[in-house]
């Protein structure tokens, strides 16, 4: 990041994106055309603990842009939850099961957790639990409905740790989760280093996997401003990719993206992964770093 505030020499990929299988608000429809606004020919999708229904293979092409199948996996880890990113994902039975595991764990925290706001508020909300399912489709009901509470204040006041309403998903130790993800991907990287509590512990994992995300485009937890050149220096002694992307939760991609050698080793990767590869010429570029993001699942 320079002085103004941008993010420089990010290639045209975008390596973490969500959709509606999950918490995002993109369909899969709308990849292509919000990719070639964003400026990228290649994006991951990484939707939350779920491989997109929609697509039918580890890579595949729509309307020019390279759409590789992925996933965003929380899992336990040396005593806090950390997010793993699969690239050019093989649905395994390993990976079935433990989606489905988690799937079923969302949607029954979902319906406990609903019915405590609906209770605490004393009203009904008008929600729909499906696959997917987080708290941001609570804290949009609680904010849809006459409660006085709006998206941002539910999770300050109802769904947030610690609030009465609260609860915790079960997830996937560590060590299963690489078992899972090691025979169903073909790249696998930690995402956002410094958004855990513990950050030496989170990039302690980060050294067993095939990268670490250097490019994201949050305050304040972007890697240059919390400390500069530690990613560098623990990527290039354990011989990890430096992974870049919008994790976009709306329409936005293209925010931030990886350096031209994390395509490189991500296309080898995948290539010898699943002998499917197509990738689109990639093009230097820089953006503006958007505002604050939280993470809710
Ligand atoms: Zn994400």
């Amino acid at each position: 990041m320079n002085d103004e505030g941008e993010i420089e020499c990010h290639e045209g990929a975008d390596l973490h994106v969500h959709t509606t299988a999950s918490d995002g608000t993109l369909t899969l429809d709308e990849v292509p055309a919000a990719a070639q606004t964003g400026g990228v020919d290649l994006v991951a999708i990484t939707d939350h603990d779920r491989v997109h229904p929609g697509l039918s293979a580890p890579v595949t092409q729509v309307d020019g842009v390279t759409i590789l199948r992925g996933i965003e996996l929380r899992v336990d880890a040396r005593g806090q939850r950390i997010d793993l990113l699969g690239y050019g994902v093989k649905k395994t039975q390993a990976l079935e099961n433990i989606i489905e595991e988690i799937q079923q764990n969302r949607i029954e925290r979902g319906r406990r957790m609903i019915s405590a706001v609906e209770s605490e508020l004393n009203t009904a909300l008008d929600v729909t639990i499906k696959e997917g399912f987080g708290r941001p489709a609570v804290a949009r009901a609680i904010d849809e409905s006459t409660a006085p509470y709006d998206y941002s204040q539910a999770f300050e006041d109802l769904i947030g740790h610690g609030c009465p309403c609260y609860l915790k998903r079960e997830v996937p130790s560590f060590a299963d989760a690489i078992s899972v993800l090691r025979s169903s991907c073909a790249f696998v990287g930690l995402a956002h280093p410094f958004r855990y509590p513990d950050v030496d512990a989170a990039i302690q994992c980060a050294t067993k996997l095939d990268a670490i995300e250097r490019y994201y485009s949050y305050r304040p937890q972007n890697a240059s401003k919390n400390d500069p050149g530690r990613i560098e220096t623990v990527a290039d002694a354990n011989n990890l990719s430096m992974l870049g992307g919008s994790d976009a939760h709306d329409r936005t991609l293209g925010v931030a993206g990886p350096p031209l050698s994390a395509i490189t080793d991500l296309t080898r990767a995948v290539s010898t992964f699943t002998d499917q590869w197509s990738i689109a010429s990639c093009t230097s570029r820089s953006t503006d770093i958007p505002s604050d993001h939280t993470d809710y699942d």
